[in-house]
């Protein structure tokens, strides 16, 4: 969480500096943001915001280094990302604690974070396999064709803050292993859990540019996306800036893939089995006080399901504690800002204001020693109401009744979003339904946050997600490297395929 000063001079503890070409770098930028604790509001930082030059200077650094890693082995390449498994693993607590710290979400959710983290590397090692192209022998007489492939070159990417270790992993070790060389321009929010992931990286002796960290906001951004050193561009974010970012790269020719926000719903059938939808529910609605991408913001109950499920989703959401995520007692912490806890109470306000009831109300969740904001439930909302249509993004969950399944997908499909959706049910005809009808990328059968693991894409739909490569699994292979296809035909001297030696 950060509020802008106008320069350096209020000498906070600890200035973070970019990594550039293999060192640490101190920013010449006259511009900075304090970093501060969400659940205290203390000031843990500055974060420098960097100047294009700056990031130039990386894009230099990362062009140079492009030929020689692009031809090192694959093998040798994979080995870097074994050790870097066995480095984040050793320092796993000390991420967790660094990823609580500036974004606020309790240690055990943290620790589910860096596990995912550390996934995303296991996965990326499997490259001297999965970057592995296809040959087809005589496609026409005596005549053979394969494709291969190769890394794209210097691939950047731009991330949000509710994910500080996680997200960035969706892109650095695919991106590296196949061959490319990387820019990360961490969210300004939370910069300092990369710091550290970039102290290990330093320490496993890859050739300098091959990773690079720049520090900033929306003017580093501009950069990057203007670029002509810069290939590739992934992103991650709200929507309205995917937009920005999917537009303004495509017209430098950059391969774009831009993730964008969600409202991501959850339908419960009357058959659903009550006290496990409940805290699958919860965990989705209220985890990372609602501040997760794949977050579920609207329940769907259909016929019976609302009498069934409202009362034990209503006194389980009471119970919830709330406070600093590093006390192991919270189950739901801050969210990332004064300012994002002060619009969350102008969106409940709005909702009320609509005609919704607010059956949980966490406008005065009784601390002011942070940016806090209480798990809330909104009921009597209509399909129409914006609190249904836009990202609140936070512990905020509304819901809407419908008869049928047919009008729960409707009401599903309506959404410019496309990003996760649920279903809580008994009933295979009707997952069988829900799952080929609905409009979003992915989908979670009696799983509250279907998040992919890391070796399927994550893949968004619709607003959520503007490109055609998702990230990890088998697209970041295919988003990191380009293909070229060869057709072959040989000769000998005294014609036909008569070789040395022969008679
Ligand atoms: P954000 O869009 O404000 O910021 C994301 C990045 O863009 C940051 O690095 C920021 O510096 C940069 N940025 C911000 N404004 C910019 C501008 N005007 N021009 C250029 N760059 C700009 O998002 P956030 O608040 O950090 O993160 C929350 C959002 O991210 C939510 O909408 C959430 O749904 C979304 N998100 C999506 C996914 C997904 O997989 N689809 C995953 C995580 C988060």
């Amino acid at each position: 969480m950060s509020t802008e000063v106008e320069t350096k001079t209020a000498a906070p503890a600890r200035v973070i500096e970019n990594y550039v070409d293999g060192r640490w770098v101190t920013s010449r930028s006259e511009r900075s943001l304090d970093v501060l604790d969400p659940a205290t509001l203390d000031v843990l930082a500055q974060v420098p915001l960097s100047t294009p030059a700056e990031l130039d200077d990386a894009v230099a650094a990362a062009r140079a280094a492009f030929p020689g890693w692009r031809d090192t082995p694959v093998i040798e390449r994979a080995r870097i990302l074994f050790s870097l498994r066995e480095r984040l693993t050793a320092d796993a607590d000390e991420l967790a604690r660094l990823v609580t710290l500036e974004m606020g979400k309790t240690r055990a959710d943290a620790r589910a974070e860096v596990g995912r983290m550390i996934e995303m590397v296991e996965c990326a090692a499997a490259a001297p396999t999965t970057m592995q192209g296809r040959i087809l022998e005589n496609v026409s007489h005596e005549v053979d064709a394969e494709t291969i492939r190769q890394p794209v070159g210097v691939c950047a990417a731009i991330v949000p803050f509710n994910f500080p270790a996680m997200v960035p992993f969706w892109f650095l070790p695919f991106a590296i292993v196949c061959g490319n060389t990387f820019i990360l321009k961490p969210s300004e929010q939370v910069p300092l859990t990369q710091n550290r992931a970039y102290e290990i990286l330093h320490e496993l002796g890859l050739p300098a540019g091959v990773v690079n960290l720049v520090n900033g906001d929306a003017e580093v951004v501009n950069a990057i996306l203007d670029s002509p050193g810069i290939d590739a561009v992934s992103f991650v974010g709200s929507a309205r800036v995917a937009r920005h970012v999917y537009e303004r790269a495509g017209a430098t020719g950059k391969r774009v893939q831009a993730l964008g926000g969600a409202k991501n719903h959850m339908v419960v059938m009357p058959d659903a089995v009550v006290d496990k939808t409940v805290s699958g529910i919860i965990s989705s609605a209220f985890g990372a006080a609602g501040q997760r991408c794949m977050a579920g913001s609207v329940v769907v109950t259909v016929g019976d399901a609302r009498e069934r499920l409202l009362e034990p989703l209503a006194s389980a959401t009471r119970e919830l504690r709330v406070g600093n995520g590093a006390d192991p007692d919270v189950a739901v912490g801050p969210v990332i800002s004064c300012e994002a806890r002060d619009r969350i109470g102008g969106w409940i306000d709005r909702a009320a204001s609509d005609g919704a009831t607010v059956l949980v109300d966490g406008r005065d969740p009784g601390r002011s020693d942070g940016a806090y904001v209480g798990p809330t439930i909104l009921t009597d909302v209509t399909p129409e109401m914006p609190v249904v249509g836009e990202e609140v993004f936070g512990p905020v969950l509304a819901i809407v009744h419908v008869d049928t399944l047919d009008e729960a997908i409707d009401v599903v499909n309506r959404s410019r979003y496309g990003n996760g959706t649920s279903i809580f049910t008994e009933s295979g005809a009707a997952v069988r339904r829900y799952r080929h009808e609905v409009e979003a990328g992915m989908i979670g059968v009696n799983i509250g946050v279907a998040a992919p693991v890391a070796f399927f894409p994550f893949s968004g739909w619709k607003d959520s997600f503007l490109g055609d490569l998702h990230a990890h699994g088998p697209d970041a292979v295919d988003f990191y490297t380009r293909k070229k296809t060869v057709t072959s035909r040989w000769f000998t001297q005294e014609g036909g395929t008569k070789l040395f030696g022969e008679h």
